[in-house]
């Protein structure tokens, strides 16, 4: 399934400081948003990471890009995170990371920009609107202290960009945040709309009190589900390790297996997933990426019944695609 220049996406924990309504983290019962409890616990750490990419892995694959991102979790909540950035820099070409950046402080992404300016590299921080639309969906987070934080990265060398997702509460400021970060010397502005309004038919909440609706910007493109699947992890030759060393083949399928855990999955191809024979910290890792039937069966699937994920996610005609730049 794999070859030898691989790339590959780590979601080191599943902690997270923020509580953005609409990630898989929190839920919504009776009105209110909640977070689910069972998170917060579990992160790899600085020795599980040298154990998993270990000799007899770089004797077999070289590793291209590292993704720090994740389904559940922010990479900085880490407590090992520049120690691993620093372990597994010489061996990668690239690294890239996504943050809600309203974590540490400028001192930290200062030396993080120290530790990554010399290697090809991206941080993209999480900012959806202005400060008075920001923390309407970044519950928990705050705008200044991002900027702040940027800004540290930035000036220490570090290339940043700014990923902003439209809602309608925001739209009207995509313009000015785009200005903004040109001025503030991001390299790149992204604006994205999210899939996560498929989840429920509608995002209305409390929460301490204050009252949300989030609605797309748009009148709602459909998803238009073909059978005719063309898997962005294969084409990319990535896999997902998740915080707990399990290996998939994307972070949408590492997805259902969190929900398989909560009987909520929907993908009846993690039938097929052995979590004891495709975890990293329990077997070579090059050995599950070589050898694993799981990946065997995935990839026979996508001619004859494809996942639920990977028509929602990888589908040719899905038809939700970025609409600003
Ligand atoms: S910052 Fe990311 S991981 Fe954290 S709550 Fe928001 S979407 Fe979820
Ligand atoms: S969702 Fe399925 S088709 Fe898409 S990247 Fe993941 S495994 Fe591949």
């Amino acid at each position: 399934m794999f070859n030898e220049n691989v790339n590959v996406h780590i979601e080191l924990t599943d902690k997270c400081n923020a509580l953005c309504s609409m990630c898989g983290r929190q839920y919504i019962e009776n009105g209110e948003l909640k977070r689910v409890p069972t998170f917060d616990k579990n992160e790899l750490s600085i020795t599980e990471i040298r154990n998993i990419f270990d000799n007899r892995f770089f004797e077999k694959f070289n590793l291209h890009r590292i993704n720090f991102c994740g389904n559940i979790s922010d990479p900085i909540t880490s407590s090992d995170f520049t120690s691993i950035v620093e372990y597994l820099k010489p061996h990668c070409k690239r690294i890239d990371i996504a943050t809600n950046g309203s974590l540490r402080t400028p001192k930290y992404f200062k030396n993080l920009a120290n530790i990554l300016k010399d290697i090809d590299h991206r941080v993209t921080f999480a900012l959806d609107g202005l400060e008075d639309t920001h923390s309407y969906y970044r519950i928990n987070t705050n705008f200044n202290k991002v900027i702040q934080n940027a800004k540290a990265f930035i000036d220490a060398g570090g290339n940043a960009r700014w990923q902003f997702i439209i809602f309608k509460h925001n739209k009207h400021q995509i313009d000015t945040a785009k200005k903004m970060s040109k001025e503030l010397g991001f390299n790149k502005f992204v604006s994205i709309r999210t899939q996560r309004f498929a989840r429920a038919d509608e995002w209305t909440f409390t929460h301490k009190n204050k009252k949300y609706k989030l609605e797309e910007p748009d009148e709602s493109l459909s998803f238009e589900i073909s059978g005719d699947v063309k898997c962005k992890a294969k084409k990319d030759n990535e896999f997902y390790l998740d915080y707990q060393g399990n290996v998939h083949m994307c972070c949408y399928l590492g997805g259902s297996y969190l929900k398989k855990r909560f009987n909520q999955n929907e993908d009846a191809i993690l039938e097929w997933y052995d979590d004891r024979e495709n975890n990293a910290i329990e077997n070579d890792l090059s050995d599950i990426l070589l050898k694993s039937e799981f990946f065997q069966h995935l990839q026979n699937s996508w001619s004859m019944l494809p996942s639920t994920s990977c028509k929602r996610f990888c589908s040719k005609k899905n038809l939700r695609k970025k609409l600003y730049d």
